[in-house]
């Protein structure tokens, strides 16, 4: 085997993607071409530190919809073949990158399958939790779209048996994006959308009487944050992938504490 060929062979060969005879032929150049093994243990190091890094990255709720959106629709377009990430036979960088990309893909799908399989302690947080996830596929976030409360507010009035606040709260960087209705737990319920960054933030209210409780009561569930309260008659959840730091503040705003 040529220096150039083992080379062009070497990020497939890390990625366990060659046949078994390419491969061998792989390793017996590596034995014998020092030049050639250090770009191999160049390539595997490099590999390994680029999958912690992705991995490490939280990937805002938008890039995780879209994804999931393809798969499903990869999955449901062939039934029996598994999903397979086309890997074009490029440069040893060029598919270091792919395969952790890759990486970041399978750790993105898994997150979700278990977010489904979860069976949570709390039958409506788990609702709440599915209608988020549910909200960031393509075309679902709002039934309707502004930023000015003006018109997302009265949006609400006869299409959900409650009128939620509508705080503009842009000048604090959550921007109101629109409005949707939803069905959780036997009630219709009004959905105000906000962002934060790429990071989609859903406010859930329905009528729930009863007395006012703490505001602010957090859970988590597979990196998802849920604040439950009950304000005013209203039972509310705030979901978002954001971090709790900043999505506490977010619901000091928009539930305010008695
Ligand atoms: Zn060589």
């Amino acid at each position: 085997m040529k220096c150039a060929d083992c080379l062009e062979s070497l990020g497939p060969f890390i990625d366990g993607e060659l046949p078994p005879d390419e491969a061998a032929l792989v390793e017996e150049h590596l034995k014998t071409c020092a030049d050639c093994a250090a770009a191999h243990q160049r390539l595997v190091a490099t590999s390994s530190q680029l999958k912690k890094t992705l991995m490490r990255y939280e990937a805002p709720d938008v890039l995780k919809a879209r994804i999931r959106a393809s798969i499903t629709e990869a999955a449901r377009d062939a039934p029996d073949q598994p999903v397979m990430v086309p890997l074009p036979r490029r440069s040893a960088w060029q598919r270091t990158f792919a395969a952790a990309a890759v990486v970041a893909i399978v750790s993105s799908g898994l997150t979700y399958a278990v977010v489904n399989q979860r069976a949570s302690a709390n039958p409506v947080e788990q609702e709440v939790l599915a209608s988020h996830i549910r909200s960031l596929m393509p075309g679902h976030l709002t039934d309707v779209a502004s930023n000015d409360q003006h018109n997302v507010k009265p949006w609400f009035n006869g299409r959900a048996n409650v009128s939620p606040d509508v705080p503009r709260l842009d000048s604090l960087g959550f921007p109101l994006i629109g409005g949707r209705l939803d069905y959780i737990d036997g009630h219709n319920a009004a959905v105000v959308v906000y962002t934060r960054r790429q990071h989609v933030i859903n406010v859930f209210s329905w009528a729930s009487p009863g007395p006012t409780e703490q505001s602010g009561v957090l859970s988590t569930s597979n990196g998802y944050h849920l604040i439950r309260a009950r304000h005013n008659g209203l039972e509310m959840w705030i979901v978002s992938d954001l971090n709790e730091s900043e999505l506490r503040d977010f619901a000091r705003m928009v539930i305010p504490p008695r």
